[in-house]
């Protein structure tokens, strides 16, 4: 059994990263598994190896040690690269921009996510680019690759969420597998990663739950096991928004100055419905303890 950390170094490690890696690491220690690091530094613009260096120096600090040399994924586009080979038959170019994607959008899709029209799609029975316009676009503009969705459900258990249905053609479209700057997109950076590192349970918080499907699908195709996946419930600040990286006075560094790590995980063990009082304790203490059962599906408010 192996279980991961995949965080991004594009800020200070807060809370809500502590949780992903307290559950993940509890998850394989308790089946005397691995716990492997993987750093996502894909995207060059927002990713600093100073955030790489204080979220190693946290982990550390918290006492979730890893095992295994730390991954980097902005070291393996050569491997990205061949996978996407593979999958040429199953892509296409798309040089469509952001804003010609949301104008050909269905007007109902109204929870802000964006699905793919099928615009650039070889032979799509969406509304085709002209070949005009395609040859004048792809001279000017350079392009993505996309890989083409079946209009079927994807099924897959979530140890916490339980089962899920998701039609991919619906949801999101035909998704971006290389962005058109070049950068590989995290779907198939974290498919070909979890495999190669022989990944066989996935942590992390719900905000990914939905896209598993993705992920299940691209791993379908590569030929690779399907792993088990558990998606836990997000921290939220007292408006309800689920942390992020601007929530300063919850990030790691910041809480450093005044607490123990043994007070920082005593307090998540109690939030999350691990421990009955939020005594200090170390992680490898609540080893013993740990189930997923005790998770709740509910995001909790952190103040
Ligand atoms: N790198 C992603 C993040 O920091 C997590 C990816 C994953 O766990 O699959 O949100």
């Amino acid at each position: 059994m192996t279980g991961r950390f995949a965080p991004s170094p594009t800020g200070e490690m807060h809370l809500g990263n502590v949780l992903a890696a307290l559950l993940s690491w509890l998850s394989a220690r308790q089946q005397g598994g691995l716990w492997r690091l993987r750093i996502e530094d894909l995207d060059p613009q927002r990713s600093r190896q100073e955030y790489a260096d204080r979220l190693m120096r946290d982990l550390e600090w918290l006492g979730l040690t890893w095992d295994g040399e730390v991954v980097y994924q902005s070291q393996r586009t050569a491997i990205y690269e061949q996978y996407l080979q593979q999958l040429h038959e199953l892509t296409y170019p798309c040089t469509c921009t952001r804003n010609e994607i949301l104008a050909a959008q269905a007007p109902h899709e109204s929870d802000g996510r964006v699905v793919y029209p099928g615009t650039c799609r070889p032979n799509g029975v969406e509304s085709q680019k002209s070949k005009v316009e395609s040859l004048i676009t792809s001279v000017d503009r350079p392009a993505a690759i996309r890989l083409m969705v079946p209009d079927e459900m994807i099924e897959y258990e979530d140890r916490v969420y339980g089962h899920q249905s998701v039609n991919l053609a619906t949801h999101c479209g035909d998704f971006i597998l290389r962005r058109s700057d070049g950068v590989f997109a995290y779907q198939l950076a974290v498919v070909v990663d979890d495999a190669e590192m022989g990944v066989t349970e996935i942590v992390r918080g719900r905000d990914l739950l939905l896209s598993a499907a993705q992920q299940h699908y691209l791993r379908r195709i590569l030929g690779f096991t399907q792993p088990v996946y558990c998606h836990h419930p997000l921290l939220v600040n007292t408006q309800g928004q689920r942390l992020c990286k601007r929530d300063q006075s919850l990030a790691v560094s910041a809480m450093r100055q005044h607490s123990t790590a043994e007070q920082i995980i005593g307090k998540l063990a109690y939030t999350i419905g691990l421990t009955p009082t939020p005594e200090p304790v170390t992680a490898e203490q609540l080893i013993p303890i740990f189930s997923w059962t005790k998770i709740p599906q509910q995001d909790i408010t952190v103040g």
